[in-house]
């Protein structure tokens, strides 16, 4: 029998155990003791049971039977219990309280276009909340199902490519489709092509969540974020389909196709995107790996390299000193003799900075973008590591994401929030966030920059703070209002790429002004004019 525990595990279903060093961090600067790493708290694992029944009407239930047939239908609590939450830090939380007041009262898996538009005029029809369902890695609360209803899961039939076109370096997929399996099937096909699309998520995450939630990719300083990337989609929505053109570029009034990237389910479903492709020559890529002596001297060495002209890197990363440090002592690298080197040549710990670098494309082109990026850093004083860092990182990149159950099994609120800032803001934000953070005693605070543009870039915060046992989700919610009020007081945007959902939605009248909301609702009042899709105040609309 299902349990909680099954649903809220990140992706590969086995039990994952800490590193050594992470035990060693955990030990030391969050207090705790050998012993404690025997217990689970809050483990969630007793078999799923809601005590919310499924409301849907028989007939009605008939009706989705009829349009998808019995095996793609399910009413069953452990389907709708999976079908209740994203991976949002709250979210783990109620499920590891075994708390799912309302999910939803059934989960369809469509086969076709035809089948959703089939599905979409019952809804209407009855007024019924539906939910789109990608890779279930949202991290704002947008798979939430606060009316319950329907959540229609487009990852067991929508998930196949449709065309590849090697002329116009175009591919169509449906949106149901799981990043590895794009990622390989283009890695294959005909010259070889990448998508260029790698959040961290990328495992467990699909096309259609990558454009709904507007995210960004580890490679998005060369490529660009998901937005820059689709050319055009089909979107069912409850008033009729709307199918862009493939262009490479136009100037036809507004960009129908944007508005529903970063839609969030709220205006219809995605089922097709049209999006650029890439050449595949993984072993063209050069790398770089930097140690600089603080902060804000990376800082400037990035911004410079953004704006000279030189060329993009793809990855361009940059740790703060927090990170950088638990970095080298998880890693193992600290108390080493190359530590001690960089110490004594003023490379110090607790101020020094990690940036890693690599660039795609055509050898030449990537052995000059290196090279001219090590001519710039060079002149703030950075010492170059090579590129065994970079490419360290980039074969450990999912790892982290497997990270939070054992933690969150000692105790530990572990969260990221990310924000997009202009340069001449970043530090004074870096700095005030960082100390708010920090209010909270033995919490570990690790920021990086990883997504860089010629005005800007965003700062991500990861943090690890012990939580008071009974009280996490209060304290939890104190927190984290803390955190972004703090963001936008000191100029921050309110999300970078992680999207609103329902966590953030609070904050989007404040962030984007009352006008602009109202405009964001008169789209949604005429698309959408029954308020069914994705209801309950996702992107702060109402139905
Ligand atoms: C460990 C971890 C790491 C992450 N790393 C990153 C990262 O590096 N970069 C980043 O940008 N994000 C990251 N995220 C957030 C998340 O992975 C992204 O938002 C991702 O784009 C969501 O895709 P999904 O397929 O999982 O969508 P889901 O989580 O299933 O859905 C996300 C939202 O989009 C809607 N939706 C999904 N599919 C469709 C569709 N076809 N049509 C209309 N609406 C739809 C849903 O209703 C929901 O509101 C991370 C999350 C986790 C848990």
């Amino acid at each position: 029998m299902k349990t909680y525990r099954d649903i809220l595990k990140w992706g590969d279903k086995r039990e994952f155990e800490l590193d050594e060093g992470t035990k060693k961090l955990i030990i030391e600067k969050l207090g705790y003791s050998e012993s404690d790493f025997k217990q689970k708290h809050l483990a969630g694992d007793h078999p799923i049971q809601l005590k919310k029944t499924s409301d849907i009407d028989a007939e009605i239930l008939k009706q989705f039977t009829s349009i998808v047939g019995e095996e793609n239908i399910s009413t069953l609590d452990s389907e709708r219990a999976s079908h209740s939450y994203g991976k949002s830090y709250p979210e783990l939380l109620a499920l590891r309280l075994e708390q799912i007041p309302s999910p939803p009262d059934a989960v369809l898996y469509p086969r076709t276009d035809k089948e959703i538009i089939e599905i979409l005029a019952i809804c209407q029809k009855n007024k019924i909340a539906i939910t789109p369902y990608g890779g279930n890695s949202s991290v704002t609360g947008g798979l939430k199902t606060p009316l319950g209803g329907i959540s229609l899961d487009l990852t067991k039939h929508i998930n196949q490519i449709i065309e590849i076109n090697e002329t116009d370096f175009t591919t169509t997929v449906q949106a149901g489709m799981f990043g590895p399996a794009f990622e390989e099937y283009l890695n294959n096909y005909g010259s070889k092509y990448s998508c260029g699309h790698f959040p961290q998520s990328f495992e467990y995450s699909t096309v259609g969540g990558w454009v709904a939630a507007k995210s960004a990719g580890q490679a998005s300083t060369g490529y660009g974020k998901i937005e820059h990337m689709v050319l055009s989609l089909k979107i069912i929505t409850p008033t009729g389909v709307i199918q862009t053109k493939t262009y490479p570029a136009s100037a036809q009034g507004w960009d129908i196709a944007q508005i529903f990237i970063g839609s969030e389910g709220s205006l219809g479903i995605i089922t097709e995107i049209t999006m650029k492709i890439r050449k595949y020559r993984p072993d063209n890529t050069d790398y770089a790996s930097f140690i600089f002596k603080d902060f804000a001297s990376a800082v400037t060495a990035m911004r410079i390299c953004m704006q000279k002209g030189i060329g993009k890197p793809h990855l361009f990363r940059i740790s703060d000193p927090e990170e950088t440090e638990i970095a080298f002592k998880t890693k193992g690298f600290e108390g080493s003799f190359s530590d001690k080197f960089l110490n004594t040549i003023g490379y110090k710990s607790g101020s020094r900075c990690l940036m890693f670098v690599a660039v795609e494309g055509h050898k030449d082109y990537t052995k000059q973008v290196i090279s001219l990026i090590k001519k710039v850093v060079k002149k703030s004083s950075a010492f170059s590591l090579g590129s065994k860092p970079t490419k360290k990182w980039l074969n450990q990149r999912y790892t982290s994401a497997y990270m939070r159950e054992p933690l969150m099994d000692l105790g530990i609120m572990t969260d990221t929030l990310e924000t997009a800032v202009m340069w001449s803001d970043l530090l004074p934000l870096w700095e005030a966030v960082r100390k708010y953070l920090k209010k909270r005693e033995k919490t570990v605070v690790m920021v990086h920059i990883s997504h860089v543009y010629e005005n800007g870039a965003n700062l991500y915060f990861t943090f690890l703070s012990p939580m008071k046992k009974g009280e996490e989700q209060k304290e939890y919610t104190a927190y984290h209002k803390g955190i972004i009020e703090t963001i936008l007081s000191h100029k921050g945007s309110l999300s970078h790429h992680h999207g609103v959902g329902r966590i953030l939605a609070p904050w989007m009248e404040k962030e984007l002004g009352k006008e602009s909301l109202q405009l964001m609702q008169a789209i949604k009042n005429h698309i959408d004019p029954k308020g069914i899709m994705n209801p309950g105040n996702t992107l702060g609309l109402k139905p």
